[in-house]
């Protein structure tokens, strides 16, 4: 039955208000504890049942979890949006199907095997135990769902600590995971959290004994925190991801890919296009079809006042992250035609709304003299994250170029980035790409640890 505007909105407000902040746990918000330590206790009681359900069993979970993610995706994409006020309704929606079907479960958990005349040896990926994972607020429910699945798969419970700007969105994924895991047969408590996911509680569970990988999926602050906290860390850093346009590419295409990855969710995914490194010989052509395409591109006045207002001595202005176009522009006063999606300008690498990583449509548009200089620039302006980079170009000797100078975790060559996470590409799809530590994009393996088991003298039935 299909639920109609007014209903949803009521069903948004319903839900959001159950889940209050501080709001005491009732039975209804499965794996919200008051206490951190109370919470990794639970989670640690959960794994010990997994651990012992045939891998079949967690199978059943998950596809409990990739049904209950598409049955709400409507609902948590309007709750993350509402709760942060980032993103958008209709593209959330997207995110969240994308990964109910795309995110791996138990089959990418393999074995590796050799027989011999002295037996059987294997490699078998067992699970951690219980994981910490920290999410953020630009992709809050998506990272938890994904996470969940993956880390479940390999046979892990996990803590999470939510950006405490979205804990409302968050901690109703959570309630989703656990519902689905006792719905299959599975224990409560699969994935747990705390109704107050502060600082100190992420240091509690950084330091405790019970948890022996954290993920950490966020800006630069977090991981170097979690880097440092003398654990096992899967740091999925901040990225400053740049698209390089050479004179060989379908401009008109380059354009229209360009401008759909980067508008996609409000520019709030990590891999999203941040800024053009466009070859001199093609950027005019390139940006007629940017502006063709729904792009508004700012005078030198209007990029002032979008300096001083997107960007503070403290960083980011947070009121701006995630936002849309026109509500950007309207920041500063100036009224954009209504199929306005992107604002668009032209300077060098260094300027303040092309070298910062913004996370709203603003994108610069950086000359280059040839395809070796615009690498150049492109990779001073990845800053050394090594996240994601794109280029467009029918040279493959440029784009295998480019590819080794980046030296990214993710390279899309010839499409939108969001391609990268699956979404119009082949692969699996992730939120929690791990840049800094090399995993690259993670999955159920990556949430697994390599155990030798060997049988000595028997079983080799060569
Ligand atoms: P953020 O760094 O502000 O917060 C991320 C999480 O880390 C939150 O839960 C926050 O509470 C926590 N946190 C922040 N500083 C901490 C500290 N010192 N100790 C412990 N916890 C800390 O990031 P955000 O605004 O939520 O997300 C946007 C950033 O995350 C961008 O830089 C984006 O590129 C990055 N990101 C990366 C990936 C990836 O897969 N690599 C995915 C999504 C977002």
């Amino acid at each position: 039955m299909a639920v109609d505007e007014k209903e949803l909105q009521a069903i948004v407000k319903e839900v959001m208000a159950k889940l209050q902040t501080g709001a005491k746990p009732s039975a209804k918000q499965s794996g919200i504890f008051e206490d951190m330590n109370d919470a990794i206790a639970k989670a640690k009681e959960a794994q010990r049942i997994m651990q012992k359900m045939p891998m079949d069993f967690r199978e059943k979970i998950i596809a409990n979890i990739r049904k209950k993610t598409k049955e709400n995706a409507e609902l948590l994409a309007r709750m993350g949006v509402e709760e942060t006020g980032m993103g958008n309704v209709g593209d959330k929606i997207l995110k969240h199907h994308l990964l109910a079907e795309k995110t791996p479960g138990t089959e990418d958990i393999t074995t590796t095997a050799w027989s011999g005349d002295r037996g059987l040896t294997l490699i078998e990926m067992g699970p951690f135990g219980v994981i910490g994972a920290i999410t953020p607020c630009t992709n809050p429910s998506e990272t938890i769902l994904c996470n969940s699945i993956g880390m479940l798969a390999g046979g892990n419970t996990v803590v999470f600590c939510p950006h405490p700007a979205a804990i409302k969105v968050s901690q109703f994924a959570i309630q989703l995971v656990n519902q689905a895991s006792m719905e299959a047969g599975g224990p409560d408590n699969v994935a747990v959290s705390v109704t107050k996911p502060t600082m100190d509680a992420s240091k509690i569970m950084m330091a405790h004994k019970d948890i022996p990988l954290i993920a950490a999926t966020g800006g630069p602050g977090v991981v170097t925190t979690v880097l440092s906290s003398g654990k096992r860390g899967i740091g999925a850093g901040a990225g400053n991801p740049p698209v390089v346009v050479d004179e060989t590419a379908d401009i008109k295409k380059a354009a229209v890919d360009i401008i759909n990855g980067c508008t996609f969710d409000n520019n709030l995914p990590c891999i999203a296009e941040k800024e053009v490194v466009a070859v001199s010989q093609i950027a005019d052509e390139l940006i007629y079809h940017m502006i063709e395409n729904g792009c508004y591109m700012a005078s030198k006045e209007e990029q002032d006042k979008l300096v001083a207002t997107v960007l503070t001595p403290k960083g980011l202005n947070r009121k701006c992250v995630g936002r849309d176009a026109k509500t950007l522009l309207s920041m500063i006063g100036v009224t954009a035609p209504e199929n306005t999606r992107c604002i668009i300008f032209e300077g060098p690498k260094e300027h303040p709304l092309i070298a910062e990583e913004l996370m709203m449509p603003i994108l610069g548009i950086v000359r280059a003299k040839d395809v070796d200089d615009a690498i150049e620039q492109a990779v001073w302006l990845e800053h050394g994250n090594r996240h994601s980079a794109h280029m467009h170009s029918k040279n493959v000797e440029n784009l295998t170029k480019f590819g080794k100078a980046i030296d990214t975790a993710i390279f899309v060559k010839n499409a939108p980035s969001y391609a990268a996470i699956g979404f119009g590409g082949e692969g699996f799809c992730t939120f929690t790409i791990a840049s800094r530590t090399g995993e690259g994009l993670t999955s159920a393996s990556t949430f697994t640890k390599r155990r030798r088991c060997v049988m000595s003298d028997s079983l080799c039935v060569r």
